[in-house]
């Protein structure tokens, strides 16, 4: 046995899929040929995943256009303008806005599992993404017809069933992303945000049993795309006691790139609580070089004296392109760094005597 240990769900796309991509944008690729190349990325990400010896894994998110806004694929009513998300290198990614009620998800991610189940050989786990960052899709200045509290409704509603649909097409875990989780702090630092935030990702844990949060985790970083961050400058001291509070098992939390691991762990210990489960971030998505296994064997041993063995795992500190057009970080150099978790995990576990 080894401590466990998981990915947190985007894999680079390969260069043809990409290239695909933009031609069948341009009118002058087929549905078919782009759905050829979407299941070629698929397989190939599934088989190399599994080649490093992982013994959970995804679909890398292959089909999805972005970790955040895969379940508007094909809606009609929402308009480009939304909100815009700074990153610190200067590069923006603005969201959609809805034009109109009601909120229905074009795609749940129950559908993802299910393509993923057909060449995978080991458990899959499934990001959604959280009804939080969804709820920035309503505009500050309303919907016609369609309240904000109509909309709330609507947007649970919808995120329990993705998360239900990942588990009725076999999912081991599900994984809520919660990256504006520490953003918040940072738009609004009366943490009233969230609050607001933890509060309405709680309503929908609330429709789990408690064996099924078990299997049910939530990612918190400070971001990444394009090699930057766009919240590694809110302190975790002022996001970690909050969120613990969400109603999940297991946190998949970016530390590896923390400017000081050890003061976070120490926060970690404070406020963990009894159950939960934490996955501690021992590979940097955004420095290139790749860590030594026996660099992660170290990262991990470190918190191991924080955090009890029982209640620790490992995880990469996000996904490596959580945008489909990001190519900061190669395909060949994920699955190299996903490698040296696996065996770095393998190395502390021994040490460890898990
Ligand atoms: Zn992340």
């Amino acid at each position: 046995m080894t401590l466990p240990t998981e990915s947190i769900g985007s894999i680079p796309r390969p260069p043809a899929l990409l290239e695909g991509i933009e031609q069948f944008r341009l009118g002058k690729l087929s549905q078919a040929k782009l759905d050829a190349l979407y299941e070629d990325a698929l397989k190939d990400t599934i088989a190399r995943l599994e080649a490093t010896g992982s013994p959970v894994i995804s679909d890398g998110e292959q089909t999805k256009s972005s970790f955040a806004t895969y379940p508007l694929l094909n809606l009609t009513n929402i308009a480009a303008d939304g909100v815009t998300i700074p990153f610190e290198d200067g590069h923006t990614r603005q969201l959609p806005k809805l034009t109109a009620g009601p909120f229905k998800y074009g795609i749940h991610a129950g559908a993802y599992v299910k393509a993923a189940k057909r060449y995978a050989h080991k458990p899959i786990k499934e990001a959604v993404i959280s009804a939080s960052a969804l709820s920035l899709l309503y505009p500050a200045e309303g919907v016609p017809g369609y309240s904000r509290e109509a909309f709330i409704t609507d947007l649970i509603q919808e995120t329990v069933a993705d998360i239900r649909g990942c588990f009725e097409a076999g999912a081991y875990h599900v994984q809520i992303d919660f990256t504006e989780g520490r953003l918040s702090v940072k738009l609004d630092p009366s943490k009233k945000l969230l609050q607001d935030f933890i509060d309405l990702n709680n309503r929908v844990l609330s429709h789990f049993t408690i064996e099924e949060r078990k299997r049910i985790g939530v990612h918190t970083c400070p971001g990444g795309d394009h090699d930057s961050t766009h919240s590694a400058d809110v302190d975790y001291a002022d996001l970690i006691p909050d969120l613990f509070k969400l109603d999940a098992t297991n946190f998949y939390m970016q530390l590896a790139s923390e400017k000081n691991p050890e003061q976070v762990l120490g926060i970690i210990k404070n406020h963990l609580k009894p159950g939960q489960r934490i996955y501690v971030g021992v590979i940097d998505v955004i420095n290139p070089d790749v860590e030594e296994p026996e660099q992660v064997r170290d990262r991990i041993l470190q918190a191991a004296d924080y955090i009890p063995v029982a209640q620790l795992g490992t995880t990469d500190d996000c996904g490596f392109s959580p945008f489909e057009d990001d190519t900061s970080t190669g395909r060949d150099t994920a699955f190299a760094k996903i490698k040296s978790r696996i065996i770095g995990t393998e190395l502390a576990s021994k040490i460890l005597n898990c």
